[in-house]
């Protein structure tokens, strides 16, 4: 493992002469990356690189301050070139950053979920589970933004909480630099895990990250029906491809009309989801849950959007899921936390995000129920065919389930 103190840190490769150079003996913490900076042993040029924790471990990015640069072509668009054009441009943000010590400790494992896609914050977090038993001395801090602390489990030792915005954490934070380095030096270790966005989250229970139990399955059929609706603003359920291409260009160019014109067409299509459910069970109940509160729903959803949701909120949003037999949603990380801990879901994916269909999802069933319970559909799917699906879903489970449970 790496660390700042004692200071051992990773080979790079040079961005202009592609040597290999062992470990630089300087180093910037921006937030979301730990830079080593140096010269190339072979070349002298001075460059950059991105020490492999998070996203680092699979696209190892190095660069100077002119025009050498080396990354994987993946890595590009969202990773690579915005660090390296903040660096090269100066360009930086501020964020005040708070301590909170639940339990003194001497050496440090440092977990950075610091990242400007809420999904990714998470799946960092995920790894402090596999430190829990370490030795009296040893402790894991969590570094993470302020509006993402009532996901920090009680067994980490420390919190070291960033008031910032998400997305502005892909900017180096100058004062998070300082922080770092005088915590440092309080401290006879700091190593910094890895941080993997690719873990196993069949192998942990999410409950001492969301801090209350997931729907039970015996009571599917016994408790009254719920479906949420996750609602986000920024992309939406479609039905047509002139609308995907509406959403790309209001997208690119900031076009307020074209947002507020397909948040009216997702409302009537979610209210047309709902008017076709309630024809064949007629006693279901609606809410909707996430981020902006475009429009009025009808009186029968319990409407629980926000635009600026703080933590009292989010477990007001768990409690609504663990009740869910049902959420139904677009991809995005804003189906985690909805899949981890209602019965079942129903995602609508682009097909941009066909890759990543896996990444937002955290439900976890025995295989046959899983299939069931977890439904993957086209964003440009019709209501009534969702319906169709969430109807299913509903009315059929209790079969499976019953005769699973029979011939187990
Ligand atoms: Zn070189």
């Amino acid at each position: 493992m790496w660390s700042l103190k004692p200071y051992k840190s990773p080979p790079s490769t040079c961005p202009s002469c592609k040597s290999d150079n062992e470990g630089f003996g300087t180093w910037q913490f921006t937030g979301l990356h730990l830079l080593g900076i140096g010269r190339c042993t072979n070349c002298g040029i001075k460059y950059y690189h991105n020490w492999p924790v998070g996203h680092g471990v699979d696209f190892p990015i190095s660069f100077d301050d002119q025009s050498s640069s080396r990354y994987p072509q993946k890595s590009k668009k969202w990773l690579a070139e915005p660090l390296i054009t903040a660096i090269r441009t100066g360009s930086n943000t501020t964020a005040s950053v708070e301590r909170m010590v639940r339990q003194t400790i001497s050496d440090v494992l440092l977990l950075n979920c610091l990242d400007p896609c809420y999904g990714h914050i998470l799946w960092k977090l995920f790894n402090a589970i596999y430190y829990q038993d370490l030795e009296d001395s040893q402790g894991i801090i969590v570094l993470i933004p302020a509006n993402c602390q009532w996901l920090v489990p009680d067994f980490v030792a420390e919190v070291w909480s960033v008031d910032i915005e998400i997305d502005l954490l892909g900017l180096p934070i100058p004062q998070l630099d300082d922080f770092i380095r005088e915590m440092t030096n309080q401290y006879d270790s700091m190593h910094i895990l890895p941080a993997s966005t690719h873990i196993d989250h069949g192998k942990f229970d999410l409950k001492p990250f969301l801090r209350i139990d997931k729907f039970d399955l015996v009571s599917f059929s016994k408790q009254q029906v719920c479906i949420t609706f996750i609602w986000r603003q920024d992309r939406f359920w479609l039905s047509s491809t002139i609308g995907e291409w509406l959403n790309l260009i209001a997208i690119k160019y900031s076009q307020a009309w074209i947002n507020q014109w397909l948040a009216r067409k997702q409302l009537q299509k979610i209210k047309q989801v709902a008017d076709l459910v309630l024809e064949q069970i007629p006693n279901a109940k609606f809410k909707v849950t996430g981020l902006g509160t475009y429009g009025i729903f009808p009186e029968y959803f319990n409407d629980l959007r926000q635009n600026r949701p703080d933590p009292k909120t989010e477990i007001e949003w768990c409690s609504t899921y663990q009740q869910s037999q049902l959420v139904i949603g677009v991809h995005g990380s804003n189906m985690l936390i909805p899949t981890a801990l209602a019965a079942g879901f129903i995602e609508l994916i682009p097909k941009s995000k066909l890759p990543f269909i896996t990444e937002d999802i955290l439900m976890k069933h025995p295989a046959r129920f899983q299939t069931f319970l977890g439904r993957h559909l086209d964003l440009l799917t019709s209501a009534k065919l969702i319906a169709a699906h969430a109807i299913s879903m509903i009315k059929d489970f209790d079969y499976l389930y019953k005769h699973t449970l029979a011939e187990s």
